[in-house]
């Protein structure tokens, strides 16, 4: 069984253990799985190259722990609870046993279809369980998954298609979305045109809507499976080889397909499921993100189903049929673990509580957050409302990436604080360093966030452009993993997220992290949410721009909000932090994946919107012309 931490003192033991021996720490992990075949060595690492292998030699099959393994002990308990879009359609519950005969069967298709180990396959579909099925089958066989998240459009999903050079391509015949049918199969077929990789498309068929099936390349889903023997010989895996490829969500510019590997990452989302979330046999465990993101994929599908976990599944959206959507969800299966992201909280608290009330939440022992900082407003809603003030909330931060949490606290073990993620895990060795890559030691210092050792679940490459691997995150600084990201390191030795470093402000030499500013806005009674972008000041070197969303106006109107907007900033965090300028927004732009894009803001307000560059993972390009119509410079 992987291990578990249950103290404090448990905690702070392991995190010695990580730094004193890593080889030894993981390995004590790694064993608590089945191997085909032991590994040779822990870990060879070069950050110059940079080359990164873990358990090396090691033979395995990743599907074969997540089934084989626990079948003694959870071949009758449910591993996938799934709740459809529509309240009113009857749920579906797979068992591990269920579950595993699904796989063998789309993994014998697959097979049938030419899929060999290595290839590369493609997943365009809805949250239904055979996204999950597609994903573990393409594990069973050795072939590469690369999900591609269900909102994008026929470009995006030709772009990602041709960068794999997938040869198959999962979709279905139309996903359901709140009150929306999003036409899965059109948009394929239409990104297919662009596509000479792919050979087949396998549909699922889920809305019943009328769709072109194309003689000779399109397959039902329910054609493929039938007849397929429910056994498949798991493909022995090395370690290292590619398990899946994932592109980011793109807030910062082109996305990047990052390369998993088998041996580490199965260690590192096993590892950190269970004890970030201190999950126990026999709860219900929710993660409301889309399997289309890392999210989904450590820890809807991995992580859990690796410890035998019930792990829900939800196909629809927060706010349908209405904005108590999840509080409907998590009393109906009684969940204990509830993990969603800022976006989602801040989208909630803005309805009000009417939504909550009456609503059996006791359920609750852990509440996480991930994708953006969380502010303190949300926070604390998060905390009263929804976990009563009982369940510990676990602010992780990571990235795609990274594979699996870095920095977080362990739920009911590590003593939160607002707008913290806390503590590195252990194992992970993150260090602060300024610009010029000088190691910032001791507490109550800021900077560039950086990892200065490996671990299990990191990326391997960059799918098809290694040197891109390089530049972006070992050529900043010498001998260590840069994250991107701005950290503060308090007198506690908590580590606090500000940011993107690239969205760092500077005003007159003091620079400001975003997440600070915005979460000193966000504490105004009337705001929704904010972003803050740097723009070029004649006198300060830059100025704050603030777009800011309300909910209503107050007496004083647009002018009352602005000052005391200012005010509040003022009192907060200081003069220096008081924005330049407001501009209430409507909405704030949005990648698919519902992170803030403070680049485009950024454009918008040096007065440059004809060059917003890539905006292909833009949630919604009205957004962006609304604020432009109302920007308060010349753009
Ligand atoms: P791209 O790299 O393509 O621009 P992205 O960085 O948004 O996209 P992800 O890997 O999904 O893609 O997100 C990781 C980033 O999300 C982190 O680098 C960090 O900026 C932010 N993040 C994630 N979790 C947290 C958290 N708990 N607190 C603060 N920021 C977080
Ligand atoms: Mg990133």
């Amino acid at each position: 069984m992987v291990p578990k931490i249950h103290s404090l003192g448990g905690y702070i033991h392991e995190c010695q253990k990580g730094i004193a021996n890593p080889e030894a720490f993981w390995n004590q992990v790694a064993e608590s799985f089945f191997w085909r075949k032991r590994w040779d060595k822990t870990v060879e690492w070069d950050f110059k190259k940079p080359e990164i292998k873990w358990f090396i030699n090691g033979k395995l099959n990743i599907t074969e722990n997540i089934f084989e393994k626990n079948l003694y002990t959870h071949a009758n308990l449910p591993a996938i609870i799934w709740e459809p879009n529509n309240p009113e359609e009857a749920n579906r519950v797979l068992t591990y046993k269920e579950l595993l005969a699904e796989v063998n069967m789309f993994a014998n298709a697959l097979k049938r279809l030419g899929v060999r180990k290595g290839d590369r396959v493609a997943l365009y579909m809805p949250m239904v369980p055979e996204l999950a099925v597609g994903m573990l089958a393409c594990a069973r066989i050795g072939a590469i998954h690369s999900v591609v998240f269900a909102g994008f459009s026929a470009q995006s999903l030709a772009d990602r298609i041709n960068d794999a050079e997938a040869t198959i391509l999962l979709t279905a015949d139309g996903g359901y979305r709140g009150s929306k049918i999003t036409p899965l199969k059109d948009i394929a077929d239409d990104a297919l045109m662009h596509c000479p990789t792919i050979k087949n498309s396998v549909v699922l068929k889920r809305t019943g809507s009328s769709i072109n099936m194309k003689e000779g390349r399109d397959i039902w889903w329910h054609d493929a499976i039938h007849g397929e023997p429910a056994h498949c010989e798991p493909e022995e895996m090395d370690s290292e080889d590619e398990l899946f490829i994932l592109y980011t969500s793109g807030s910062t510019g082109k996305p990047k397909g990052i390369v998993h590997t088998t041996g580490g990452y199965m260690t590192y989302t096993a590892y950190t499921f269970k004890n970030v979330f201190q999950y126990n046999p026999g709860d219900v465990y929710f993660c409301t993100a889309d399997i289309g993101w890392i999210t989904g994929h450590s820890y809807i599908v991995y992580g859990p189903l690796l410890n035998g976990a019930q792990t829900l599944m939800f196909e629809g959206v927060p706010s349908w049929p209405d904005a108590g959507r999840f509080w409907d969800i998590v009393a109906k299966y009684k969940v204990n673990q509830f993990y969603t992201a800022p976006t989602a909280i801040r989208a909630l608290l803005a309805k009000g509580s009417e939504f909550i009330e009456g609503k059996r939440l006791d359920s609750l022992k852990v509440l996480g957050t991930v994708g953006e900082p969380i502010n303190e407003e949300a926070w604390h809603w998060y905390h009263d409302h929804i976990g009563k003030n009982r369940c510990p909330i676990v602010d992780t931060w990571w990235q795609t990436e990274t594979g699996g949490i870095m920095i977080s606290p362990i739920a009911g073990v590590t003593p939160t604080k607002p707008s913290f993620a806390t503590m590195p895990l252990p194992g992970v060795q993150p260090v602060v360093v300024d610009n010029s890559g000088k190691e910032l030691v001791g507490n109550s210092v800021e900077g560039n966030l950086c990892i200065k050792y490996p671990w299990p679940g990191m990326l391997r490459t960059i799918w098809g452009d290694h040197e891109r691997m390089k530049d972006t995150y070992f050529s900043r600084f010498e001998n260590m993993y840069f994250t991107g990201d701005g950290v503060k390191r308090d007198e506690d030795g908590y580590y606090r997220i500000l940011g993107r470093v690239d969205d760092v402000i500077n005003v007159s030499g003091h620079r400001l992290g975003t997440a600070e500013i915005e979460n000193a806005i966000n504490e105004h009674p009337l705001v929704n949410e904010s972003a803050v972008v740097g723009y070029p000041h004649a006198i300060k070197g830059q100025g704050i721009y603030a777009f800011v969303v309300c909910g209503e106006l107050s007496t004083g109107g647009e002018d009352g909000i602005r000052n005391s907007i200012m005010k509040g900033v003022n009192k907060i965090i200081g003069p220096i932090a008081k924005p330049d300028i407001i501009q209430l927004v409507p909405s704030l732009p949005k990648t698919r994946s519902g992170k803030i894009m403070r680049r485009i803001l950024r454009k918008i307000a040096e007065g440059d919107a004809s060059n917003l560059g890539d905006i292909t993972t833009l949630l919604d390009e009205e957004v962006v012309d609304q604020i432009i119509d109302g920007a308060l410079v010349d753009v």
